[in-house]
């Protein structure tokens, strides 16, 4: 498959050098060229596969021409080794968890699969030079990525953190790991650390000494893998019976997750419709409202992991609907609204849908499902059924959960094991200096 740029204007890739380089040179987002539909006998008897033959079967369309089939479903079941349950929480709303993952995110399976694509790309060449990933985080994404190349053979990861700046659970699921994960303790903010690593690329004389690649979350290999969960859902919905009026409600922030559901609609997966949830961050509610996409500084909510003020993967939705371009802004925009609606929520919504949630079915929602599950609420016409993303385990958010539901979250044994390890990191100073001449001893 090849790769092309959101700019339209940077050479074609292929996966391999998509998935290293992460960017295309004009800084736009890389695209498949094509979008597979998968055949018809697929969804007749989708109802009857496991998730991981699922996922192989969507993985084969997208990556199948440039992985070896049993590398890939061993890439595919070495991802997907938990489960992801969709649960009834009312009449016509169900939950999708997408928490039971290493680290309780979503972000893990994306992490993972790049992890082991990457090292299937190092196999590959036969290469012997250790790969260096570097990752700035300001936590969810740091422990997802970590955890997704812990023990990969011929990749070393550093984490890039703000001192203080992360929460207790957050910081011990990167920095109680070791092995081929070092975790840097920036004195600094995050946008600091994420300017360490964009120096880092830059300089040549780093460039020289070791080999740099980063994992970010527009990264084609961390953001298509996550289509998987809807098939997913939408088979043990359809084993129900319940799959004939389905409307997939997203909680965004970066619209990476949302984007792979698309794709996946675009594959030919029989959901009826989409909901964009949001919390106060509302540019993406406000362009299916105008048609004008308006960027701005983020503002600080409950459900911090959408706080994004320009979602990168916007190029790739208009992309995605734009064929290649050929259709103008207005076509475009009516097309997305034919499919996608949105909703948005201030933090005191957040608060009142939890309560409301929790007192009426008993299910504890985290901030980012709580605007998933409102928006449903809120959205949901007659014969719909409606699932949406629990991105979060309420417990990695314990003392806003318990706070605003009066309630002791219990902390799974997953957790709890991160937070009893050592705590190891490197501290440094958010002079790039400073970690330049770290990076250039090891
Ligand atoms: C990353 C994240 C989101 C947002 O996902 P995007 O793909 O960036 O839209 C939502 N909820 C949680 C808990 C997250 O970690």
């Amino acid at each position: 498959m090849q790769y092309y740029s959101t700019n339209g204007k940077a050479p074609i890739a292929n996966l391999e050098k998509a998935v290293v380089k992460g960017l295309a040179e004009d800084r736009g987002l890389y695209m498949p060229q094509e979008v597979k539909r998968l055949p018809k006998v697929f969804f007749d008897n989708i109802q009857d596969m496991k998730f991981q033959d699922i996922a192989y079967n969507v993985a084969s369309a997208f990556f199948g021409e440039d992985v070896d089939g049993d590398a890939l479903q061993d890439l595919v079941y070495d991802t997907l080794s938990f489960d992801c349950p969709v649960v009834k929480v009312t009449d016509n709303i169900y939950s999708l968890e997408l928490f039971h993952g290493p680290t309780l995110a979503f972000k893990d399976v994306g992490a993972r699969f790049m992890a082991r694509l990457l090292q299937y790309f190092i196999k590959q060449e036969g290469q012997q030079e250790l790969v260096n990933v570097l990752v700035a985080t300001s936590g969810d994404t740091g422990s997802a990525v970590a955890n997704g190349f812990l023990g990969v053979e011929g990749i070393h990861v550093y984490v890039l953190y703000p001192k203080g700046k992360v929460s207790p659970i957050q910081e011990c699921q990167f920095t109680t790991l070791g092995k081929n994960i070092t975790a840097v303790e920036v004195d600094g903010v995050f946008d600091d650390c994420q300017a360490l690593v964009k120096s880092a690329f830059m300089d040549e004389e780093l460039n020289q000494h070791m080999k740099l690649t980063s994992a970010n979350s527009i990264n084609v290999a961390r953001f298509l893998p996550q289509a998987f969960y809807y098939f997913n859902a939408y088979a043990r919905m359809k084993q129900q019976g319940l799959a004939d009026n389905l409307v997939m409600c997203v909680p965004s922030g970066n619209f990476g997750n949302i984007c792979a559901a698309l794709f996946g609609h675009a594959m030919g997966l029989p959901v009826k419709r989409f909901i964009a949830a949001n919390n106060a961050n509302d540019i993406f509610y406000k362009y299916l409202q105008t048609g004008k996409y308006e960027p701005k500084p983020s503002v600080q909510t409950l459900a911090n992991a959408m706080d994004v003020g320009d979602p990168s993967n916007f190029a790739r939705i208009i992309n995605l609907y734009s064929e290649n371009g050929q259709l103008t802004g207005e076509a475009t925009h009516h097309r997305i609204t034919n499919l996608i609606s949105g909703a948005t929520y201030t933090d005191e919504q957040i608060r009142q849908t939890m309560r409301q949630c929790f007192a009426e079915t008993k299910y504890v929602l985290d901030p980012h499902g709580a605007c998933g599950y409102q928006a449903l609420a809120d959205g949901l016409l007659p014969g719909e059924v409606g699932v949406f993303c629990e991105t979060a385990h309420p417990a990695k958010f314990k003392e806003k959960v318990d706070d605003i539901l009066g309630i002791d979250v219990k902390i799974p044994a997953r957790l709890r094991a991160f937070m009893e390890g050592e705590k190891q990191s490197v501290a440094m100073s958010k002079d790039f200096a400073d970690f330049k001449q770290y990076l250039l001893k090891q």
